[in-house]
């Protein structure tokens, strides 16, 4: 009998091994954990007892250090730590390090520097168009098929899953409203969207090509980009989104690094417009990922975005973050906008879902065209792994507070 076991076919077996920071209970100390099944393995602890020169990147409290180590480090210490968790003579060594995750708290899993926002879902930025600027000739704006779209959004505020989110307060003004009120927001959303993190810097002048999106993006996780219709649609010309955003960003805690992802690597949409060289990825290997996402409210799933229909791919909205010689920082995030697909069940925020108010979801509790105080809302993900077996990505789940 090996001293532990992951049943076949469980999406965070062996194959997978996301990287998140965990703490002990009644322990100050925060620690990388990579996850195994319902377990998480101190992935720090066990390097030091089996003497491996990674320990220095494990056993610290962030996951900035093995984000800065760079690609050659992130294959050695993945091949590393698969060895541990599947050769039976390691096993031994690790098991005392393997705690049950509902033993653990999680952590914001690394030190996040910039935050930068797309908008790549083409399905999305068209529901949004048709929903608020009804008698525009094209429901994508001109630049949408040239550039990916984005924004800078607030990192000092990206939480963690299972944090709670207090209903920000802000000014609203309705068309027919004679003034502005203030007051808490009256249509709290959602958007569900991937989010990528950066690994290695860039140097600030230098454009980061296409062709090395893996020399800096480490991984990957789930993140949901709360939003106040309410507040953003009185703001937000001409600047773009400000305070109907930037209260809160919640992310899973797992980081799910992109080795782990090379099955559900897809093509992304056929590009209907030409690119400028920087953008064009004819040439480049599959941009896009399959990843199969859910959006539950209260526990009751109410939408299935499929990424693969992300017109931008992660690696094009890097080149174009970088193009105009910004440097990437160790701990960036970027968010990949929306995720909608073409179907009413695919659609990745409630303004679409429920055609801004006018068509709310009836759910177990009542209806609803926005979030109500006390819902969660969890998103959750799977993508194709090795020989048919799914790659789960760590949940983000999040409740609404009243203000
Ligand atoms: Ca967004």
């Amino acid at each position: 009998m090996p001293p532990f076991e992951v049943p076949e076919g469980d999406p965070f077996g062996p194959h997978n091994l996301p990287y998140g920071v965990f703490s002990r209970p009644g322990a100050q100390e925060r620690t990388v954990g990579v996850r195994l099944g319902d377990h998480v393995l101190d992935a720090g602890a066990a390097a030091q007892a089996l003497g491996s020169p990674y320990a220095s990147l494990l056993a610290r409290p962030s996951l900035n250090p093995l984000l800065a180590a760079g690609r050659t480090a992130w294959s050695d210490v993945r091949r590393a730590l698969t060895a541990w968790v599947t050769v039976p003579s390691h096993q031994e060594t690790v098991a005392p390090f393997l705690h049950p995750l509902s033993s653990v708290t999680l952590h914001l899993p690394f030190e996040v520097a910039d935050y930068v926002d797309f908008y790549a879902s083409e399905n999305h930025a068209r529901n949004v168009g048709q929903i608020f600027r009804p008698d525009a000739e094209d429901s994508l704006t001109p630049n949408w098929k040239h550039l990916p779209i984005g924004y800078h959004g607030r990192a000092g505020t990206v939480v963690v899953s299972g944090t709670d989110v207090v209903r920000p307060s802000g000014q609203r003004k309705a068309p027919s409203d004679p003034a502005p009120v203030f007051g808490p927001s009256v249509r709290l959303d959602i958007e569900a969207e991937v989010g990528f993190v950066v690994g290695v810097p860039s140097a600030r002048g230098t454009a980061v090509p296409l062709g090395d999106f893996r020399e800096h993006v480490f991984g990957l996780c789930l993140l949901n980009d709360w939003s106040a219709r309410d507040v953003q649609a009185w703001e937000y010309v001409p600047l773009g989104p400000f305070l109907g955003k930037s209260f809160a960003t919640s992310v899973s805690a797992w980081i799910t690094p992109l080795d782990a992802l090379d099955d559900a690597r897809v093509a992304p949409p056929a590009r209907t417009h030409a690119l400028l060289p920087y953008l064009d990825d004819a040439e480049e290997e599959p941009g896009g990922y399959d990843l199969r996402i859910s959006v539950a409210i209260n526990g009751r799933t109410v939408s299935e975005p499929p990424f693969d229909t992300m017109y931008w791919t992660a690696a094009q909205q890097l080149a174009h973050m970088t193009v105009n010689g910004a440097s990437l920082r160790t701990g960036d995030l970027y968010g990949s906008g929306t995720v909608s697909g073409p179907g009413p069940g695919q659609r990745g925020s409630l303004l679409e879902l429920t055609w801004n108010g006018r068509e709310p979801l009836e759910l177990p509790e009542g209806k609803r065209t926005f979030l109500e105080d006390g819902d969660t809302v969890t998103l959750s993900a799977w993508a194709p792994g090795p020989d048919g077996v799914r790659v789960g990505l760590g949940e983000v789940s999040g409740r609404i507070v009243p203000s």
